[in-house]
């Protein structure tokens, strides 16, 4: 990490925040309301988008609405899993959001209707919008996987990749586990949610078992031919830290799951686990598809980037790991969090009648831990070209860490802090 790249990174991230803060000056903030907007998911990317929708427009109506009662962060969830923190540190209300004049409704999306401008709850709640933003994350496409479609399959092979109740059954699988045995994690092929956070997950679970349980192995069944975020340093990491006990299988592709006895089926070999965590493909969440609004490879959302606008539906604008993404940009909390600031500008804007910023700048930075208190970072920056009506990643800015540290795992834990605060306070 080198202050140039980081005051560069800062500056253009700035400059991205200032053109869409300019927009507050000019925001009303009395008056009649100039819009409502109905957010769901109150994600990385929703619960950023209503908080902004506020921040900066004054008098818009936002509700927001997710079926979870508060936030559970999928970032430091890994640490979780080795028992370094507990589920309650990684979990938030959306007390600062109402307080900040969000109406914020737990329940269910059922339906929404583009040509109505309206969403349904499954309790029957009609809420009417004039701009809707979806920020659902994503679904797992568990019929993929020969043997994992079933409920009773679920509840034994779990994913851990959506931060909440599978966490803390993942980690007591984990804790269950006999001294000697076999934990194997299952990577899908990219693109997939958070492309280091597998690699995370296997060095933080093997800090734990190097300590707790050192007699055990963790095999890595990757389906991807080689590391897919911060490959050397995460080469280095196994290699120093767990040399032995992880062991890394590139182009290992899973087709099918035996549940009930643990077995992951590869193309030529079976490999028996005392606990096996599957990280299914996955597409945009159902909601999206349901409302027709998955246009690329059957699998995600197009979206215009000036304004996050879908371009399948007009009004409704999706943000996160359900949109196809720019080059070279990750589905990370990070960027879902600087595409929702970069929408709520654009939502102002056309309900206001104006313009919408012309050149948009986004910026990510992933951490990921590789022991207990040890961590990495890759940072990107990805600025608009109006030829190609896209994001494209600007050369030079950002980079990646010379080596994991004690610093970084600092930097790691305040980066967490600060977008949660970002989001919700
Ligand atoms: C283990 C792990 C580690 C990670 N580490 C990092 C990291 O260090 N840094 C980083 O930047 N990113 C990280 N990520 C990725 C990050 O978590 C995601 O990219 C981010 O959550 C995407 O935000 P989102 O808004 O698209 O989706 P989410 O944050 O998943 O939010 C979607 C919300 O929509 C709600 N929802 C969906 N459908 C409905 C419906 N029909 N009705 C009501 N509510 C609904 C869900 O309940 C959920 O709250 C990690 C991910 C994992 C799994």
């Amino acid at each position: 990490m080198t202050s140039p790249m980081f005051s560069r990174r800062r500056a253009l991230a700035a400059g991205a925040a200032l053109g869409a803060l300019s927009l507050a000056g000019c925001a009303t903030t009395g008056g009649p309301s100039i819009g409502r907007v109905v957010v769901v998911g109150g994600g990385f990317g929703g619960a950023t988008a209503a908080k902004y929708l506020r921040l900066w427009g004054g008098n818009v109506d936002v509700t927001l609405v997710d079926r979870n009662a508060a936030f559970v962060s999928c970032p430091l969830s890994n640490l979780v899993l080795g028992g370094f923190r507990q589920i309650g540190d990684v979990t938030r209300g959306y007390d600062g959001l109402k307080a900040a004049g969000v109406k914020v409704i737990q329940g269910e999306v059922t339906a929404i209707d583009v040509a109505a401008k309206t969403v349904r709850l499954a309790d029957g709640t009609t809420l009417p919008y004039d701009r809707l933003v979806l920020s659902p994350g994503v679904d797992f496409m568990t019929e993929t996987i020969d043997g994992l479609a079933t409920p009773a399959a679920q509840a034994n092979i779990l994913h851990g990749w959506k931060a909440g109740p599978q966490t803390v059954a993942l980690r007591r699988q984990i804790e269950a586990m006999r001294d000697g045995g076999v934990f194997a994690i299952t990577i899908p092929k990219v693109p997939y949610r958070c492309p280091p956070g597998p690699y995370e997950r296997a060095c933080v679970v093997a800090a734990y078992l190097k300590q707790a349980k050192p007699r055990s192995k963790l095999l890595v069944l990757d389906a991807n031919p080689e590391i897919q975020s911060k490959k050397p340093l995460f080469e280095r990491a196994f290699k120093q830290h767990y040399d032995g006990l992880i062991e890394y299988r590139p182009n290992a592709e899973l087709r099918e799951v035996d549940a009930a006895n643990n077995i992951a089926k590869l193309e030529f070999e079976d490999v028996k686990a005392d606990v096996l965590n599957v990280i299914p493909p996955q597409r945009a969440a159902e909601i999206a598809r349901s409302a027709g609004l998955v246009n690329i490879n059957g699998r995600w959302v197009g979206v215009n980037w000036l304004t996050l606008e879908s371009t399948a539906q007009p009004g409704v604008h999706v943000l996160g790991d359900a949109i196809f993404p720019a080059a070279a940009m990750p589905k990370s909390g990070h960027i879902a969090n600087q595409q929702a600031k970069v929408a709520a500008a654009a939502i102002i804007q056309l309900l206001k009648g104006e313009p919408v910023n012309a050149a948009p700048v986004m910026a990510n930075t992933c951490y990921s831990f590789v022991t207990a208190d040890q961590a990495i970072h890759v940072a990107s920056v990805h600025q608009y070209n109006a030829e190609q009506k896209t994001l494209l990643p600007v050369p030079g800015a950002g980079g990646v860490s010379g080596a994991a540290s004690e610093l970084e795992g600092r930097y790691a834990l305040a980066w967490a802090q600060n977008i949660w605060d970002d989001m919700l306070v």
